[in-house]
C-alpha cells in the first residue's frame, strides 16, 4: 500500500513538473518535492527516490498535451497553479513572404467534415491569415462516384461553424477541360500512354516493374485514342504518366492519371466521362490555382514525386508542398471512409451521433469551435504519426466552459428522501460560485427530496450528509423511500454534499458517449443512456445551451416540445 501512495504522489509533481518544462520533467527537481511532500507519513528517501525515477521515466515518455490532460484529472489544483501559458502560433513557413502566402483546403464533398478536417482546414486557414495571404476553399470533385451535391453546402456550413472563413472559393471539377488540355501536352510530348490493359495486368506490371506494350504506341495514335475517350469513353481504358516502371517508389511506376467513370457528376450531370486522379488534379490544381503553400498529411509523401515530376513535364509553377501527420484519436474514427459505413449499418446514429468525431458530433454534444481550434493548434504541424486522446480536446474544452456555463442540480437514478421536520424554503440558490452575473434561480422546498441512488448506497442509518446549498440531514431509516430528519443547516465541513430536487422536478434523459472502438472492435456499449430528475429550472434551458450538472459532467441541453435531453460532454 505505501509504495502505491509514493506512486500516486509521484505521479503528480512528475506530471507538474513536466508541464511546467515542456514535456520534460527533471528527477531531482520531483524526488526533492515528494520527500517534502511525504516526510509527514513516515516514508524515507530510500523507499520515494527509486519509484519516482521509474515514473518519471514513464511521464516523459509521453506527450505534453496527453500529461496536462492527466494531471487535470488526477490533481487540477497543480496544473492551475503551474500552467504557464503556452504557445501555440505555428511556426514560420519556408519561402513565405507576407501578403504573399495562399493556402488551400480541398475536401471532397462525400461527407461530413470531421475533427482531422478542422486540423488541416484550421491550419492552411492561420497560415493565410498569419502573412496576410488568400485562402481558397477548393471542392475536390473530380470522382463522380464519391461526390455528392448536398455535400457542398454541408461542409461550407460546418467550417463556417469553426470559425473558417475563405477568400476565393471554386470546384476542381470546373477546371476539368483545362485539365484535359494539360493531358493532351503531356501526351504530345511523349510523357502519358492510353493504356488498355485489365487493372490486374496493371497492378502485375506494377508489382514486377514491368512495361506493358501500350506503353510503345506512338504519340499521334495516343491523341487519337485521347480523343476517342474524351468522347466515347471506352471502359476500363485509362492515361498513365509514362514514369519508370522500375523505379524504387512504386507510386512512379506509371501511374493513372485519368480513368473513365461513367457515373453522372452531381454539378455537371453526364457532360464529362473522363476523370482526373487525385495525382493529376491535387498538383494541377495547386500550381494552376496560385497555392504557394499546400499541405498533405503524411500518407502521401511517397506521392510527391509524382506531384513534382507532373508539374515539370508541364512546365507549370512547383509549390512549397508541405506535409503533416494525420489526426488520429483514440477509440475514435477520424476518417470518412470510417464513419460511413457505421452510418450505413446503423452502429451510430448519424453523422451527428455525439460518440463521432464530425464537427456535428461534436458540436451536440457541446464541444466549443474554440476548444478545436486550440486542440489543434496545440497538435502542431509535427510529422510524427501519433494516436492522442480525446481527453485533451475536453481539457481545451473545460477551460473554457466552466467560467460560463451555469451549475444545475441533477439527480441520476433518483430515490426519494423524506425529511421530517424540514422547514419549508424558498431558496435562492445562485447558478454559478464564482460569476454572479449569471444569475440564481429560486427553489420552494417542502419535506420530499429526490437524491441519487449511488450516493444514498454509501450513506448509512445514524449519518448526517447536506443537502447541497439547502441544510443537513440525518438518516433515520433506509428503504425504497429513505426517510430523514432535519439536522440544522450549519456548515458541517467534512459531510457529504449531496444534488438533489424536490418534487417539481423535470424527468430527463442524458446520452453519454463513450468509446466507439476499443483497439479495432466497436464497442456495442458505447452510447449510454441516463435517466434522472433535474431541478424544474432545468425547463427554461434553450437548446443550444451548455450547462454543468454538479459532480456529473458538462452537458448540452436540447429542448423541445417541452422535452429536455441532455448531451454529456465531458466530466
Ligand atoms: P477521409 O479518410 O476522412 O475521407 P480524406 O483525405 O479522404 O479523408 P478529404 O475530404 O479528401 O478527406 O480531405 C480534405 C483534406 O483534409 C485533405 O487535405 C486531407 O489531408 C485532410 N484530412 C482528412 N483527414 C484528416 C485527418 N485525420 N487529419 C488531418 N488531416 C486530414
Ligand atoms: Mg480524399
Amino acid at each position: 500500500m505505501s509504495s502505491d501512495k509514493i506512486q500516486k504522489t509521484a505521479r503528480m509533481y512528475a506530471l507538474q513538473n513536466a508541464i511546467r518544462f515542456d514535456g520534460n520533467a527533471n528527477v531531482k527537481a520531483v524526488v526533492g518535492k515528494v520527500i517534502g511532500v511525504l516526510r509527514k507519513d513516515g516514508f524515507s528517501p530510500r523507499e520515494i527516490i527509486p519509484i519516482v525515477s521509474s515514473v518519471v521515466e514513464e511521464v516523459n515518455n509521453i506527450q505534453l498535451d496527453t500529461q496536462i490532460a492527466e494531471l487535470e484529472k488526477l490533481a487540477p489544483e497543480l496544473l492551475k497553479k503551474e500552467k504557464k501559458e503556452r504557445d501555440f502560433s505555428l511556426p514560420e513557413l519556408p519561402d513565405a513572404e507576407k501578403g504573399k502566402v495562399v493556402t488551400r483546403f480541398p475536401p471532397e464533398p462525400n461527407g461530413y467534415l470531421h475533427i482531422g478536417h478542422a486540423k488541416a482546414s484550421i491550419v492552411d486557414y492561420e497560415y493565410a491569415r498569419m502573412y496576410d495571404g488568400k485562402f481558397i476553399l477548393r471542392f475536390d470533385d473530380t470522382n463522380p462516384e464519391n461526390a455528392q451535391f448536398e455535400f457542398y453546402d454541408v461542409q461550407k456550413e460546418d467550417l463556417r461553424w469553426l470559425g473558417v472563413e475563405w477568400d476565393k472559393e471554386y470546384r476542381t471539377s470546373d477546371n476539368l477541360e483545362k485539365h484535359y488540355k494539360l493531358a493532351e501536352q503531356l501526351i504530345n510530348q511523349g510523357d502519358a500512354y492510353i493504356c488498355n490493359c485489365s487493372p490486374d495486368v496493371i497492378k502485375e506490371g506494377r508489382f514486377h516493374g514491368k512495361e506493358c506494350c501500350c506503353r510503345d504506341v506512338s504519340c499521334g495514335e495516343n491523341i487519337d485514342l485521347w480523343k476517342d475517350m474524351i468522347l466515347s469513353s471506352t471502359e476500363g481504358t485509362v492515361l498513365r504518366l509514362k514514369g519508370d516502371m522500375t523505379c524504387k517508389n512504386t507510386a512512379m511506376r506509371d501511374p493513372t492519371l485519368f480513368r473513365v467513370i461513367d457515373k453522372p457528376h452531381p454539378i455537371h450531370g453526364s457532360r464529362f466521362r473522363l476523370w482526373p486522379t487525385y495525382d493529376f488534379a491535387g498538383a494541377v490544381e495547386d500550381s494552376i490555382s496560385g497555392v504557394t503553400h499546400p499541405f498533405r498529411t503524411k500518407e502521401y509523401e511517397l506521392r510527391d514525386e509524382c506531384y513534382f515530376r507532373l508539374l515539370d513535364l508541364l512546365k507549370l509553377r512547383k509549390p512549397h508542398l508541405m506535409e503533416f501527420a494525420r489526426l488520429s484519436i483514440d477509440g475514435m474514427p477520424v476518417s470518412k471512409r470510417k464513419i460511413k459505413p457505421l452510418i450505413e449499418q446503423g452502429l451510430v446514429t448519424g453523422y451527428d451521433d455525439i460518440r463521432l468525431p464530425t464537427l456535428r458530433g461534436l458540436k451536440k454534444r457541446g464541444i466549443l469551435p474554440e476548444a478545436i481550434k486550440q486542440f489543434v493548434l496545440s497538435q502542431g504541424i509535427s510529422k510524427v504519426e501519433s494516436t492522442v486522446t480525446f481527453g485533451i480536446v475536453e481539457a481545451f474544452n473545460r477551460k473554457l466552459i466552466d467560467p460560463t456555463a451555469r451549475r444545475y442540480f441533477f439527480v441520476k437514478d433518483p430515490v426519494k428522501l423524506v425529511v421530517e421536520g424540514a422547514p419549508s424554503k424558498e431558496k435562492s440558490i445562485i447558478f454559478h460560485p464564482t460569476d454572479k452575473k449569471l444569475g440564481s434561480r429560486t427553489i420552494k422546498t417542502g419535506k420530499t427530496f429526490f437524491v441519487p441512488k449511488a450516493d444514498m448506497e454509501k450513506i448509512k442509518t445514524g449519518d448526517v450528509f447536506r443537502l447541497k446549498d439547502l441544510f443537513n440531514v440525518k438518516i433515520k431509516e433506509k428503504n425504497d423511500t429513505i426517510f430523514a430528519e432535519y439536522a440544522g443547516e450549519e456548515l458541517i465541513s467534512e459531510s457529504a454534499k449531496i444534488q438533489w430536487t424536490t418534487d417539481d422536478f423535470v424527468k430527463m434523459k442524458v446520452f453519454v458517449p463513450h468509446l466507439l472502438f476499443e483497439g479495432d472492435k466497436y464497442n456495442p456499449d458505447s452510447l449510454e443512456t441516463v435517466q434522472g430528475f433535474a431541478e424544474k429550472a432545468v425547463s427554461t434551458i434553450m437548446t443550444g445551451e451548455i450547462i454543468q450538472f454538479e459532480r456529473f459532467g458538462f452537458v448540452r441541453i436540447e429542448n423541445t416540445d417541452n422535452q429536455v435531453t441532455g448531451f454529456f460532454a465531458h466530466k
